[in-house]
């Protein structure tokens, strides 16, 4: 079995859902597409819950309004027949009704969750008629069957893999299924989801449930990069990864996966194969449990972190100190990125701001505390042994110019990741763009 996921871009146009289907159908074997909403349309179902939350009723409508328009040309163009141009109407009229009824009702955290989840649905069944219209033999499997999230918003990997199986085992004799990235039911059985991006997590968790023999995540770039080319002029692509590389690079803020996506795939050892729609022929980047040479293979960069420091020359050195600070974090279920310490001081950096004020209030227990936010990590990934003598040495001539902050280094043989000021981050980059890989 074969996953193979369109993100945004690729289902964004009539004629890439279109070159989408005979991609697939060049395909061996069996099939599981599993389709992002087209381009740009969870950020408009994203304005329109916004406006809603804040009783901002005639923008939403606007919104949807403005919405449903790009649909009505987009059908209109993926149809051929009149049969099935009618088919997309009924459907476009189908889902903005929704939004409609939606918009007049009382609208809660509960129903913006429901109306995220809209954009796979139209993908998919967009994607589903062009199929029938075509006759190609292929069969929706709507992911809120299958996928589920627990309480801490994690994804049930051993519930998913004993629902689909057995769904699976009703629809063989179909060429391609089609399924929603990333929506999900959570522990309240309500519609949810795996966070933005997650279509590329849905696609692992999928490949992981069924021992998939490859993931394929098909985008508008031909597979990762060495650094972020949103942000840096000259990138290349890497033709290799291992797991452990492509989980960093993701968790550190690579948009071309979801932070997740490579956790699953890893966990069953299914190589995920990062592919572009817009140049099919291009190798792209496969990633497994195979390393490759190269000693800096690339570098990523997260941003919103916030570094938090505790002084405490009383208790830093007695045992069990650490233990009581990671505590609370624990306590309040946030993760910690970096971690650094001194004989009077530890520094640790985290992203999810949601209970620092109650993290900053239980650590003044322990001494003071200085929060610094507005901080990016820069995370530079590849086979840096940390016996071989010279990888820092590499690293910081590259950033002579930039103020580091934190630096982390050791914990693992293919990271070294540095802290510096967000408004410093496009020059890290570019620097060491230059100084590592000579671009
Ligand atoms: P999709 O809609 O297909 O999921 P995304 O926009 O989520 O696509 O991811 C693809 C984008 O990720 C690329 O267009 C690129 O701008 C961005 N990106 C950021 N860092 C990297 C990287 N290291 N390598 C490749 N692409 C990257
Ligand atoms: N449509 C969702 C988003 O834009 C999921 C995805 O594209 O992966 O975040
Ligand atoms: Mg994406």
């Amino acid at each position: 079995m074969l996953i193979v996921k369109f993100g945004g871009t690729s289902v964004g146009k009539p004629e890439r859902m279109k070159k989408i289907a005979n991609l697939v159908l060049n395909m061996p074997g069996k099939k599981i597409v599993v389709l992002s909403a087209l381009s740009g349309t969870t950020n408009a179902l994203v304005r329109i819950g916004e406006h809603l939350l804040a009783h901002q009723i005639p923008e939403a409508n606007n919104e949807i309004d403005t919405l449903e328009k790009h649909y009505l040309a987009f059908i209109s163009d993926l149809y051929e027949s009149s049969s099935f141009r009618a088919i997309g109407e009924e459907l476009v009229s189908r889902y903005f009704s929704l939004f409609r009824l939606l918009a007049a009702g009382k609208f809660d955290d509960r129903s913006y969750r429901e109306l995220l989840a809209q954009g796979e649905l139209i993908s998919t069944e967009l994607f589903y008629h062009h199929c029938q219209e075509r006759k190609i033999n292929a069969r929706l499997l709507p992911a809120l069957h299958f996928m589920s999230i627990d309480e801490n918003h994690e994804p049930e990997l051993d519930k998913i893999s004993e629902r689909i199986n057995p769904i699976l085992e009703t629809m063989t004799n179909a060429e391609m299924l089609i399924t929603q990235g990333y929506i999900c039911r959570n522990h309240k059985n309500e519609i949810d989801n795996l966070k933005r991006g997650g279509s590329d997590y849905t696609a692992s968790l999928i490949g992981a449930a069924v021992r998939a023999e490859e993931i394929q995540i098909w985008t508008d770039i031909d597979g990762m990069h060495n650094n972020d080319p949103r942000i840096v002029k000259k990138t290349l692509p890497i033709a290799e990864l291992t797991f452990d590389e492509a989980s960093e690079l993701a968790y550190f803020g690579a948009k071309i996966l979801h932070p997740s996506t490579i956790v699953p795939a890893q966990k069953y050892s299914v190589p995920v194969r990062l592919k572009n729609t817009m140049d099919e022929k291009a190798a792209g980047t496969l990633i497994s449990e195979k390393g490759s040479r190269g000693q800096f293979k690339a570098i990523a960069a997260k941003d919103g972190i916030t570094a938090i420091k505790i002084k405490s020359s009383r208790m830093l050195l007695a045992y069990g100190f650490l233990r009581q600070v990671f505590g609370i974090f624990e306590k309040y279920k946030t993760s910690i990125d970096m971690i650094s310490t001194s004989e009077v001081a530890v520094s640790v950096t985290i992203d999810d701001h949601h209970y620092l004020d109650e993290i900053v209030g239980e650590l003044k227990g322990f001494g003071s505390i200085e929060v610094d936010k507005n901080l990016t990590i820069i995370c530079i990934v590849g086979n840096m042994l940390a016996e071989k003598e010279g990888v820092l040495n590499e690293v910081f001539l590259s950033l002579v110019s930039v103020p580091i902050r934190m630096v982390s280094y050791g914990g693992s043989n293919n990271n070294i990741s540095l802290l510096v000021e967000t408004t410093q981050k496009e020059m890290a980059l570019n620097l060491l763009n230059e100084g590592l890989f000579g671009l």
